[in-house]
Parts: structure tokens; sequence; C-alpha cells
């Protein structure tokens, strides 16, 4: 590499970083949707996903669901395909390199073993979190309550439940809405997109319409000092989520997953709208790494390249919202 390549390298760095951090802020980007996952997390190890897609392919119901998965996952055809590590601890220390390389916190949810090992490997860039979704495996309130004594849980999320058909209204999810009011930590909601055709490959439960943004209204009514936030901002559902934004001026929104994995054109109109309605200090980033460690400059690059952000919109989008959010750096 030459010195002019060198520049060039040094220049694309701060480009694709929020640029150092500012004085007083030990973090340039803060990451709402982080995974401490393992690598059989989303399938089978070793998976593909595509940065972005460019399109939601129809599948032939008559075909097996083996060459849905082909174009999905196997061999997706898109210019950036990312493949996901095959070793639990190349999958944990490429993320990990990928934080500290861009100054980045990340609140990562996960079971607690697994968010323990990536935190007790990376303390300073690592807020912990649980996550869970499968109504046969939801933690107990009192399991939540000592790890949260012992330091271990900084927030609850994400709160995978649509997966299963569960939306935010279910009784079955109230008493951690509860726990996390009387707690004082915030929490993150799946509303919106599963992988396409998830019901029939992977989790039959899930159901788009437990992803309605308008189902967790009365969640934030009953419990007015929650401070939950609405991953992926209910994509498709735009108008509702603005609807719930503007009603309830204490709830935000992350773009992850729609960041890296979504068509250009789908995500940068669907972020704009929320810009063009005023609502520019409610959204965070989150990249939803889930088991590509790669997505996550991808999704902090496509943010820069957004035409119609100014700089402060990025770093609003990038660092300050989620901080005013944590209560942290100001
Ligand atoms: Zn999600």
């Amino acid at each position: 590499m030459n010195s002019k390549h060198l520049l060039v390298a040094i220049a694309w760095c701060f480009w694709l970083g929020a640029g150092p951090a500012q004085a007083g802020e030990a973090y340039a980007i803060i990451d709402m949707h982080f995974h401490a996952d393992r690598p059989d997390a989303e399938g089978p190890p070793g998976g593909k996903i595509c940065a972005p897609y460019g399109e939601w392919a129809p599948r032939d119901p008559g075909k097996p669901i083996d060459v849905y998965l082909d174009w999905f996952t196997g061999n997706p055809p898109c210019k950036t395909v990312l493949t996901a590590p095959m070793e639990p601890d190349e999958l944990r220390d490429r993320g990990i390199a990928i934080l500290k390389r861009y100054k980045i916190l990340a609140l990562a949810g996960g079971t607690p073993e697994t968010v323990e090992d990536y935190r007790s490997h990376a303390p300073d860039n690592i807020w912990s979190s649980v996550g869970f979704g499968d109504p046969d495996k939801f933690p107990s309130i009192e399991s939540l309550r000592k790890l949260h004594a012992e330091g271990k849980l900084q927030a609850i999320g994400e709160i995978t439940a649509q997966y299963a058909g569960i939306a935010p209204n279910d009784p079955r999810l109230e008493p951690y809405f509860a726990l996390a009011e009387e707690l004082d930590i915030p929490v993150g909601i799946h509303l919106g997109p599963g992988p396409p055709g998830t019901a029939y490959f992977a989790t039959p439960g899930y159901r788009a319409r437990a992803g309605d943004p308008f189902l967790l209204e009365e969640v934030l009514v009953r419990h007015p000092r929650l401070r939950v936030y609405a991953m992926h901002a209910g994509w498709p559902m735009g108008e509702a989520m603005i609807a719930m934004l503007y009603a309830h001026p204490q709830l935000y929104v992350d773009i992850g997953i729609l960041d890296y994995a979504y068509p250009e054109s789908d995500f940068y109109s669907y972020l704009k709208r929320f810009i063009d309605a005023g609502l520019e200090k409610r959204i965070m980033f989150g990249s939803d790494n889930m088991v590509w460690p790669d997505a996550i400059p991808i999704a902090i690059e496509r943010i820069h390249k957004a035409p119609f952000l100014t700089a402060r919109q990025k770093k609003l989008i990038l660092h300050d919202n989620a901080a005013r959010f944590l209560r942290i750096e100001g």
C-alpha cells in the first residue's frame, strides 16, 4: 500500500465510523441491536446473508423449502454476501474487534451465558441484556432480578416473542414490562420483519400481524415510566409506528436489519419517512448483526451515505439518541 492509498484508507475509516468521539464521549457509535450469538443461532452454522438483498423473491409452494432457502441463505444472488464464521470464538472475537475498531458501545442481547462470555471479553464495549422469545423458555422474573443484582442485566431484549405469534400486549409479557419499569432498565422488543417465509421453515408461530406497532400502546399507557424501543422500527408499518412515536414521546425505534439487509431504496425511504415526520431524535442505530459481524460496518456506511441526512442527523442516529435513551454521555 503506498502513502496515497494509506491516506485514502484513513479517510475511509473516519468516514465509515462516526469520526472520532466528541470530547467527553467514550463512544462514537451506540449499537442498540447487537446479538451475542453462537454460530448455530440462525440455522446451520456458516449461513449466508445479503447486504443488502435486492428483492424478496417468490416461493413456489410446490417445491421443497430447500429451493427457497438456497435463494435466501444458501447461495443468495447479490453483490455483497456475508458468510457467518463457524467457530464460536471466531464469531465473538470478530464482533468484538469491530466494536473496538469503530468505538461502539453495544447493547448485547442473548442468553445470559453467551452475553456474559462476550461482555467478559470486552467489558468496555458491551452492556448486558437478556433476550428471549420462545414461551417455553421465558426466563423467570426471579432469575432476571438475580442477574440485575449481580450487575449483569442492564436491559431486557431482544424480546422476540413475535416469532411465536405473541404480540406485545400479550399477558405473558406483562411481568417483564413491569419488572423493567420497576428496575428502570430499557426494553427492546422485536416489532416487524422476520426472515421472509420464516413460518414455513424456522418459526411456525411467526405472524406479521403480531408486529403491529399499535399493539404496544396499552403497554406504554400501563407503564408510563417504561423505557421501551421498537426494534426494526415496526417495518413496514411506518404509518402506525409514526402515530405511536407521536402519541408516546418516550418511545424510540431502532433500525436493525433494515440498515444492511433491506433494499437500499426501501431502507432509505422508510427511514426518511420518520425524519420527515419530525422524529429525528427518536431513531437509534442498531445493526442486528446476528452471526454476521461484517454487517455492522455496512450498516454504519449506509447511514453515512444516506443522501437526505445531515451530518447532525447522522450523529443523532449513530450515537446521541441512544445516549439520551440510555441516560449516558450527557
Ligand atoms: Zn428482531
